[in-house]
This record gives structure tokens, sequence and C-alpha cells, in this order.
């Protein structure tokens, strides 16, 4: 039955398997505090924060930070140090200076709204090209596909031959229903996030299962695959980076922190042979925009932007 049904024409495939994921995203969508919302803002922080933080930890700190700054007008306003602090325990840093940039952006240019189309979202920092569709689709309704990692591997999953020869977007348009792409680039998302998972597929719990030639093909594996990354003694320098923007976030306002004190706070047995390194990751902060630095004659010191 799964062999016959894998080979139906692909207009019929995809209107079962659309079909089957709506009904099964009616039932089982997960409760989260940005599905649902209009706000191109609030919308915009969601999918920022989600790029690189879990969405465990995004559940607790999307709201303080919306609390904190509630618009595109009080981001924009605010210290670049105040939105850093605010920042704190999401990760990546960069996001955070990256958002107050677009916000002001928004206000030299665009008469502080974000623009519609996804050619004109692309232009603004921090947004490529999934953030760009997710806004179109999610906050402005345009009938477009949206491409993570979750959804990206669950088409892969459905229609293989097709993802192996087709741009995995070009594929995603194809797999587009003629309505609901919100809805339906949510449940997909949903999907991967939740049964078409990377490592351990749940393909008895699928509502695509008759319909997937990939069904109980996929080998679970336990240990997912290490990525390579700069590192310093055995941990990676963004460790290392967030440490630095910690040390400062909890330093005085305007207070500068001298190298050599942010390096024994950053590393155990911090020692003369690392400071080489220590600058380089300064200067790598100070180019994101993420700190300011000072030169003076007793050495090098760091602060947040003000
Ligand atoms: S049947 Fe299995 S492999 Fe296919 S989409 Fe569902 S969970 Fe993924």
């Amino acid at each position: 039955m799964k062999k016959n049904r894998s080979r139906l024409p692909f207009a019929i495939r995809k209107s079962s398997i659309s079909n089957r994921v709506f009904r099964w995203y009616s039932r089982s969508a997960r409760v989260l505090p940005w599905r649902g919302e209009r706000n191109p803002y609030r919308i915009l922080i969601s999918e920022v924060m989600l790029q690189q933080t879990q969405v465990s930890r995004v559940l607790q700190k999307y709201p303080q930070f919306l609390k904190r700054f509630p618009d595109f007008a009080s981001l924009a306003r605010a210290k670049t140090s105040s939105v850093i602090r605010a920042w704190k325990g999401i990760g990546y840093n960069n996001r955070a200076v990256r958002l107050q940039q677009l916000a002001r952006i928004l206000y030299a240019e665009h008469g502080g709204r974000l623009p519609r189309t996804v050619e004109e979202l692309q232009l603004l920092p921090g947004i490529g090209k999934y953030t760009a569709h997710a806004l179109a689709c999610l906050a402005f309704n345009q009938h477009l596909p949206v491409v993570d990692t979750n959804i990206k591997r669950v088409l892969g999953r459905l229609f293989p031959p097709l993802a192996k020869r087709m741009d995995i977007w070009e594929l995603a348009e194809m797999a587009l229903p003629r309505r609901h792409a919100h809805l339906w680039n949510q449940a997909l998302m949903d999907l991967g996030a939740t049964i078409c998972t990377s490592l351990s597929p749940r393909c008895e719990a699928c509502p695509v299962v008759k319909l997937c030639p990939s069904a109980f093909q996929i080998q679970k594996r336990n240990v997912p695959s290490t990525r390579r990354e700069p590192s310093h003694d055995g941990l990676p320098n963004r460790i290392y980076r967030g440490r630095i923007v910690d040390v400062l976030r909890n330093s005085p306002r305007r207070s500068f922190v001298p190298a050599t004190r942010l390096g024994n706070q950053i590393k155990d047995s911090y020692s003369i042979q690392d400071e080489a390194w220590l600058l380089r990751l300064m200067k790598s902060l100070e180019k994101d925009g993420l700190i300011v630095m000072r030169h003076t004659k007793a050495g090098v010191a760091a602060s947040l932007p003000q």
C-alpha cells in the first residue's frame, strides 16, 4: 500500500498529504505564545530568537523581552547596552544588536514599519531568506513557502527523488497547498519538531505515514553529528564570547573592564599565552557591535556599547 501511494501523481499525493497534515495540525499544534500572532514586531522577535535558541528557552525569554521592548519604537530608542542586557540567557548576542540596528533602519527609512516584500525584508540586518519568508507569510499573509531545518527534513523524506534533484525552496513552493500557506508552514514545522525528528522519527504516529516513501526507512540514531567550530583549550570560542558579554553585562554601567580581568573571569587558568587569543575575541565582538574597546597605557579594556 505504501509503495503504491508513494507512486501516485504528485498533485494527488500533495493534496492527500496536505489534507492529512491540516487535520493533524488542528488537533496537535504546539501551544506557543507566538502562534496566531499577527503583529509583525512580535513575530520578528520570536523568529529571531528561535533561529539559534531552543524553544523551551525562548518560551521563558520571549515575554520578558517583549515587556521590556514592546515595539520597534522602544527598541530603536533604547541604549544598545540595555538591549544586550535584556538578551541575557538567549545566547548569540549578535542577534540583539542586529535587531536594534533593524529597528533604527525602519525609523530612518521605512516610517517605522517593516516592509512587506521578501526582497526588501532581506535587505535588513539579520534577515535571511528564511526569516524574510516567515515574516511575509506569517505577518503579511502572503502565499509563500518557508524552509527551516524541520521543513527541509520533512519535505526531503516525503519527496525524496524531487528533493535530490531540486532546490529545496522550489520543492517547498511546489508542495505548498493552494490555500492557508501560513497554517501549512507552521504545521510542517510542528511535524518536524515533534514527529518527523532528525534522529528518531516516530513514523507510527505520523499523519502521512501511508503516503511517505521514507516511512520506517530512517535509521534511528542516538548521537547527533558534531560540528567543528573554532575552539580554544577544548571550548568553542562562541562560549568564551558569550562569557565576555556576560561579564560586561554584570559590571556597573559605563565601566570598562580590563582585558586581563576579563580573561581571568572567562577562562580557568588564564595566562599571558592566552592574551593574543583574547584580543582577537574582543576585536570580533567589537566588530559585531557587542562591545566597545578602549586602549590606554595600562592596556586594553572593554565595555558594553552605550
Ligand atoms: S512517515 Fe516517518 S519519515 Fe515519513 S514524514 Fe512521517 S515521520 Fe517522517
